[in-house]
């Protein structure tokens, strides 16, 4: 079965551009060889000119968050696992260590400073959308300068079958590896 396609257009100009669905499982290489998995972000690539997947760069905050949900889940396991024995003498729980990749993830995003990259053409000329809520996009603007917009579904519009891609990152964004599924 397809699957419809969103379309953005352009305010200003009336320039339109279609956004068709695809899975996307992203992570970057990180220098122990370890993989971190990361998001996408759709966004507008000045050199593709037109609306595509890109790099949601992974930020320490967010790696942060991560690490502290596994310690607690894990906490909370281990917790789960204890016996009445455990209970009764007040066995401690052992700490948890958070996992080496976060770890590592944590260290080199938060030095990176590079742009985000389209994942299709791979240029750091790329600018996550930014929304007011509802059809309207705040940022960025097109290059007439008008406000793009998502524009209505249209229930008689194309329909199309979703694509999947498995991509490995470097951790400054360049494509290592691209599978398509
Ligand atoms: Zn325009
Ligand atoms: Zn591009």
């Amino acid at each position: 079965m397809g699957l419809s396609v969103d379309v953005i257009c352009c305010t200003g100009c009336g320039f339109e551009a279609a956004i068709a669905p695809s899975r996307m499982r992203i992570s970057y290489l990180l220098p122990s060889g370890a993989l971190f998995a990361a998001k996408r972000a759709l966004g507008w690539c000045s050199k593709c000119e037109g609306f595509t997947d890109g790099e949601s760069v992974p930020t320490p905050e967010g790696i942060r968050g991560q690490i502290e949900s596994f310690i607690r889940s894990e906490h909370d396991r281990l917790k789960g696992e204890q016996s009445w024995v455990d209970r009764i003498l007040q066995r401690r729980i052992p700490e948890v260590e958070p996992p080496a990749d976060l770890g590592e993830a944590l260290v080199v995003f938060s030095k990176r400073t590079s742009k985000a990259r389209c994942l299709s053409c791979n240029s750091p000329g790329y600018e996550g959308l930014q929304g007011g809520g509802g059809k309207q996009i705040d940022y960025p603007l097109h290059a007439c300068g008008g406000r793009f917009e998502w524009k209505d579904p249209d229930p008689s519009g194309p329909l199309v079958t979703m694509r999947g891609q498995v991509l490995v990152l470097s951790v400054e964004g360049e494509v290592l590896h691209r599978k398509l599924v």
